[in-house]
């Protein structure tokens, strides 16, 4: 593992240790363990309130505990966070390839926002299953300067699949980060398939960060993520990259013509920023917030947060009744067989399927 510099590192995960910067505790599960009987959850959600980093790292713990009785207090602690009227937020996800700039970005922006006076939370989805695990979100010093502000939080994101899934522990951390009085969310994920999906669903406006020439043109990024994309941001248009980064720039901006309007009545849109140079950052922001304008003015941003609480009660029911499925004792037996007739094609796979669901069944 590579040595981070203390002073510098942001976040660092080993063995199962999550260390916010700020908090001179270790907040991990033995933590939790050991004080879980003195956490009273009104108490926290006033310190969370309050905008104590401590308290918001422990209820985020909690979160993203797999025990009973953590998810119990966890899902009271966000019943209070929902019932509490909140000012006006904005969840801005990013997603690009490795080494296309994004925590730099999130860097050069996050300082220049809070500078303006604003709360900031950053949450790195890992694409690594398990957090515990360790991360390459995690283990690179990333984002020197904003890591040291007290208006910024940083964390990484579980993204485990067991429960409720891809997606829940971020959603739920968001809800409590902007209890805690961060009013921009930016959710950073490694463009790896599922992760985007799931991110373009939490998130109020998907930023696509690109490399200059990479790909030339849109090959090379699947369909899907373009139409998810608010906007798409060539990034590292310095030096020798200026001239392929307009290129870029205009390559993206006659393609995007060719896809159909988006439902926010948003035109996706192209820029180029230097993250290292911090130019064309101001006019990212720019765009964020004209999007934001927008869409609050035409009713979409609130319909889509509608849409995308929908959206996760039904993802959450899919991911449950799964795992139960998966879990029961009998279906692990009887799979097996199924899937030997099935395979050597004794039974179509839709009666193997059809005869395990009537198994689950009769045994509720
Ligand atoms: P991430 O993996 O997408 O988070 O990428 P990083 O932010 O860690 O950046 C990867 C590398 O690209 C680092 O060495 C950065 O210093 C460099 N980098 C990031 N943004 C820029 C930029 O705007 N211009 C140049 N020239 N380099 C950049």
């Amino acid at each position: 593992m590579k040595k981070t510099n203390d002073k510098l590192s942001g976040i660092k995960i080993k063995n199962g240790v999550i260390r916010d910067s700020h908090n001179k505790k270790h907040i991990n599960n033995n933590f939790i363990k050991n004080r879980r009987k003195e956490i009273n959850i009104e108490s926290l959600y006033e310190n969370i309130k309050k905008g104590d980093r401590t308290s918001l790292s422990i209820g985020i713990t909690l979160i993203e505990s797999q025990k009973n009785l953590d998810r119990k207090l966890a899902n009271n602690l966000i019943n209070k966070c929902l019932s509490q009227k909140q000012k006006q937020t904005i969840r801005v996800g990013i997603t690009g390839v490795p080494g296309v700039g994004k925590s730099t970005f999130i860097e050069s922006l996050g300082n220049k926002l809070v500078n303006n006076g604003h709360k900031i939370a950053v949450l790195a989805i890992d694409p690594s299953s398990k957090i515990s695990n360790g991360s390459i979100l995690g283990d690179k010093t990333r984002m020197a300067k904003l890591v040291k502000q007290d208006n910024a939080f940083i964390r990484p994101s579980a993204n485990r699949t067991a429960l409720g899934g891809v997606g829940q522990y971020t959603r739920e951390t968001i809800i409590l980060c902007e209890a805690a009085g961060y009013d921009i969310i930016f959710i950073e994920t490694v463009g790896v398939g599922q992760n985007e999906i799931s991110v373009s669903e939490m998130v109020d406006f998907f930023l696509l960060l690109k490399l200059p020439g990479a790909g030339d043109g849109l090959q090379g990024i699947k369909r899907g993520v373009i139409e998810m994309a608010d906007a798409i941001i060539i990034n590292k248009a310095d030096g020798d990259n200026k001239i392929p980064a307009k290129i870029a720039l205009n390559d993206f901006r006659n393609a995007l013509h060719l896809y159909k309007q988006k439902k926010s009545l948003w035109q996706p849109k192209v820029l180029i920023c230097s993250s290292i140079n911090e130019t064309g950052i101001d006019q990212a922001w720019e765009l964020i917030k004209s999007h934001q304008n927008i869409t609050l003015s035409n009713g979409y941003f609130n319909k889509n947060r509608a849409k995308q609480n929908s959206f996760w009660m039904m993802k959450s029911i899919e991911n449950q009744l799964k795992n139960d499925f998966f879990e029961d004792k009998k279906i692990q037996s009887a799979i097996k067989q199924q899937i030997k007739l099935v395979r050597d094609n004794k039974i179509s796979p839709f009666q193997g399927a059809k005869f395990l669901i009537g198994l689950y069944k009769s045994s509720l």
